[in-house]
């Protein structure tokens, strides 16, 4: 949901929720919203508005194409939606059953922008409700999310609360990576922190972000990785640049490493895994080294 607010350029998103997510989760945007027409097809499955040609498979610069999110949610939570776009005069309000609409979008108050609000998650589907941790993990588990996607796209504006309480995360529009990283994580991280940009026409990748130098060290190992602008895992690169790392700092310690890797959109398979989150790609060994390398290079430059 939180891609779908920023496919739909929002400058702020606030997410809300109560019980873990069980039972609210709430994300208000200020994007574009969706038009009163679309909500009778919103939550059908496999309906997106992303992708216009079959090219565009090939080249997927959003993070929806599927047409899944909303549709999945509407079979196994009450999904109720408000938007407004800016050539609407009032927002626009309706709940969702089994990726139907419910009746007509009846008119409301509300700015310009959208609010997908998720009740009573699997209130149907009792053994997946009991495969979930306790909410003050699941909680955990999204502020780490919201933090990191709120690092990535600085520009925009996050907020993350419990329903009832403050901000736990809010970081402001027009941010600096930076001076969100410091929000989200620490003052101590942001504090030792090194760029680094790398650039390499033969393997045709971009690398961008900050590490900690080796005055920072942590039992855990931090690690965020986004590629072609999503949150990802990579298991080889994560352990690679560990050991990049294990040289320099004491032993059992590990960094806080920011990575956001631009890859030709031909290479990665974004389809591997149902939720996105493992990505593999074309010369994925040597991306990895050459990245790896210019780490190390950048490690020890700042240093000295
Ligand atoms: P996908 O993102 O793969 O297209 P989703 O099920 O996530 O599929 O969303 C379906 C469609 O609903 C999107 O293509 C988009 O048109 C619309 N939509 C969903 N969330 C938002 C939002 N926050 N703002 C504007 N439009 C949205
Ligand atoms: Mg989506």
């Amino acid at each position: 949901m939180i891609e779908n607010s920023l496919d739909a350029h929002s400058t702020n998103i606030q997410i809300t929720v109560k019980n873990g997510g069980l039972k609210l989760l709430q994300i208000q945007d200020n994007g574009t919203g969706i038009r009163k027409d679309d909500f009778a097809i919103v939550c059908e499955r496999f309906t997106t508005s992303k992708l216009r040609e079959f090219d565009d498979l090939q080249n997927i610069a959003t993070y929806g194409f599927r047409g899944e999110a909303l549709a999945s949610i509407s079979h196994i939570a009450h999904l109720t939606i408000v938007s407004k776009t800016c050539n609407e005069l009032c927002a626009y309000k309706a709940h969702f059953v089994d990726g139907k609409l419910q009746g007509a979008p009846l008119p409301t108050a509300g700015n310009q922008g959208t609010i997908v609000t998720v009740e009573d998650l699997f209130f149907n589907m009792s053994v997946r409700k009991k495969a979930l941790r306790s909410p003050a993990e699941e909680y955990q588990k999204i502020s780490e999310v919201v933090g990191k996607y709120a690092i990535h796209n600085s520009k925009v504006g996050f907020g993350l609360r419990k329903s009832n309480e403050n901000n736990d995360i809010r970081t402001p529009p027009d941010s600096t990576c930076v001076e969100n990283i410091r929000i989200v994580y620490s003052n101590t991280i942001a504090r030792e922190l090194v760029d680094f940009e790398l650039e390499n026409d033969i393997l045709k990748f971009k690398a961008r972000g900050y590490m900690t130098n080796v005055n920072y060290s942590s039992k855990k190992f931090t690690f965020l990785l986004f590629i072609n602008n999503r949150l990802v895992d990579c298991n080889n690169l994560k352990k690679c640049i560990d050991q990049v790392y294990a040289t320099y700092l004491p032993k059992n310690s590990h960094p806080f490493v920011y990575l956001s890797l631009e890859l030709d959109p031909v290479s990665v398979d974004v389809n591997v895994h149902p939720t996105k989150h493992e990505v593999h790609f074309l010369n994925e060994d040597q991306i990895v080294e050459a990245v790896c390398g210019a780490l190390e290079t950048r490690l020890l430059k700042s240093n000295n």
